[in-house]
Order: C-alpha cells, then structure tokens, then sequence
C-alpha cells in the first residue's frame, strides 16, 4: 500500500458535508458563517514526549483530537473541522484501523469533520489542526477577566495527573477504569464553552496544571486571583489514596482538559443552573482580585507559604 491508498482507505470518508471542500484537492476549503470567525488551533504529539509506545491506537486516536476540541472550547467556539498531519514508522492496518476508530467516534459525536492533512514516513507523531464557529467578539479569551469576577473550574481536578503518575511508578493497573477512562479519553468541554460564552469573562483549558493556566489569565488580563483550598473539587480517588498531597497535586497537575473561567458574581445562579443542565459539576474556588500575584488559602484564609510549580516544556 502507497501513501495515497492509505490515505484513500483510512483518513477519506468521501466529501465534506459541513465545508465546501475536503479532503483531495491541494488545500480544503472553509467557510465562515455571517458575523463570525473561525477559531484555530494545533497539537502536536509526539511518541515518547506525550504518549507511551504501548498505548492503545484509539485512545491515542481519541485524545489527539481532543486535546484540540479542549482548546476551542475553552474559546467558546464551536468544532466543525480538522487537519491531519501524521508520521507513521510503516504501514500497521491493524494500528491504523483502531487509532481511526478512536479519532473519528470523538470527531463525529462533535460533528468536527476531517478536511485534510499530510501523510509522511518517520517517527511515530501526530499533529491536528482544529477550526471552531464563534460569533464575531464573542469568543472567550484570557484576557478578559476584571477584579471581583468569581473563578470556577469545570469537573473534578488531580485524578489524571496522579494516575499518570502512577503508571510511571508501575502502579497502573491499581486505577479505577473510570479514572483511567478520564487520562485515556478526556471529554472535552465543548458545550459547556459555547454556552459559557454568554456567562464568562475569560476561560482558559486546564493542560499544564491549574496554577500555571490561572497564571495565564492573570498576566493576560493584568489582575490577581485568590484560590480557596477548601472549595477545589479535588478527584475522591486522589484525596483516599494521597491524602497527603492532594491539594498539591489537585493545584499542579496537568492533563486534566477541564475549563477554568471567570465570570462577574451576578452570573452565579445562571452558571450553577447551566451545571445542573450540562449534568457537569461547576465549583466557585475563588476570585478575581486586582495586582498581579495568585494566593492560595486554607479554609480559615491564610495562604499558603509556597505554591507547586506547573508544567512548561524545555522547563
Ligand atoms: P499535496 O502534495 O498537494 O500537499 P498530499 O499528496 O500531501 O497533497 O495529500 C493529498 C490529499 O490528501 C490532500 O487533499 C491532503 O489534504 C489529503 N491528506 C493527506 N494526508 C492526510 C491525512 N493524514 N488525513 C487527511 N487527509 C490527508
Ligand atoms: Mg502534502
């Protein structure tokens, strides 16, 4: 099989319903809507920096799209297309077939459809480029949030960022599926982002630990922000099984593809009603503050001496 039989048999599911033009001609083509833009972003993945040799094709199939559904939701905007750009060391049919399966059961539940890509010979890696619908202004950016904002994050935090922790350390098989489900095939936030559009003033996706992306939104917006300890939705799994360092990891942990955002106080009771419909808990764990420090505090307000460090390649 030749690259363009692979590409024929794998990655083109005939022509494109939701754009002008897919797959085949020299570039895809992309409309926007009236009074919009489009929102663009890119993820590239490489085996053995962000992914383990042995993991399963379609969870590896699953989370390359997702990652990048993570980062157009946390704009608020709405999937509709993506690029594909792999390197594969040979032509493996099975590898192939599962990773597909993976990566289109994510892309159709999101109606994000694949438009394009490239396809080369060499070290196992994967790079998606993503396009998301958002009306003109409407997106949510980091540098929209004003002093007295509450913050709020999405879900539970520090269950995936352990578990991989605990894989390194050759306790893997001791996680529970359900959390295992949640590093293999997070769920990005898509419709919560859209409807939060409305709602928040800045959002931001939880990738390099909570800390280090709430310290995105205060540089870009030029504020402080005060984080309660008491209020973090800290995963129960992590909290029963490293009591000790739950807080840590819950404010440093990466991987977690939940959205951190702010919104003014007069939003509380319409952002709690939007959880309750999303069925997706929503916790208030601090505030917007004017400066330009982040503090974390204990139940009875006193901040914490030293803060974990976050994530950063070439860090
Ligand atoms: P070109 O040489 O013009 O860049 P290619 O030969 O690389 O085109 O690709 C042929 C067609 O197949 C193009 O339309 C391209 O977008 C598509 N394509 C190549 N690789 C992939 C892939 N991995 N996934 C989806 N489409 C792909
Ligand atoms: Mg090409």
């Amino acid at each position: 099989m030749g690259e363009f039989e692979l590409i024929r048999r794998f990655f083109d599911r005939g022509p494109a319903r939701r754009s002008p033009l897919g797959i085949g001609d020299d570039c895809a083509l992309i409309a926007p809507r009236e009074h919009g833009q489009i929102a663009v972003t890119s993820d590239l993945l490489i085996e053995g920096r962000h992914f383990f040799a042995d993991v399963l094709p379609a969870d590896l199939g699953h989370k390359a799209l997702a990652v990048n559904l993570s980062d157009l939701a946390a704009m608020g905007a709405e999937p509709f297309g993506f690029l594909l750009s792999v390197s594969l060391p040979g032509i493996d049919e099975a590898w192939l077939e599962g990773f597909t399966a993976g990566l289109f059961a994510i892309a159709d539940r999101h109606r994000c459809e694949l438009l394009g890509g490239d396809t080369t010979a060499g070290p196992l890696s994967i790079n998606i480029t993503a396009f998301g619908h958002v009306p003109a202004g409407a997106a949510l950016r980091r540098d929209g949030a004003q002093p007295g904002d509450d913050l709020w994050v999405s879900g539970e935090i520090g269950g995936p960022s352990w578990a991989v922790g605990e894989r390194y350390a050759g306790r893997g098989g001791a996680i529970s599926a359900t959390l295992a489900a949640r590093l293999d095939r997070p769920e990005p936030r898509v419709a919560l982002g859209i409807e939060l559009r409305h709602l928040a003033s800045a959002a931001i996706d939880l990738s390099d630990g909570l800390l280090g992306d709430l310290g995105h939104i205060v540089d870009r917006s030029r504020v402080g922000a005060e984080v309660d300890e008491a209020a973090l939705p800290i995963a129960a799994e992590l909290v029963a099984a490293a009591p000790q360092r739950a807080i840590e990891q819950a404010l440093s942990g990466g991987d977690e593809y939940e959205l951190l955002f702010t919104a003014p106080p007069e939003n509380r009771s319409a952002i709690a009603a939007l959880g309750q419909r999303l069925e997706l808990p929503l916790a208030r764990i601090g505030r917007i503050r004017d400066g330009a420090s982040i503090v974390v505090q204990d139940a009875r307000g006193r901040p914490r001496a030293s803060l974990p460090r976050s994530h950063e390649h070439f860090g």
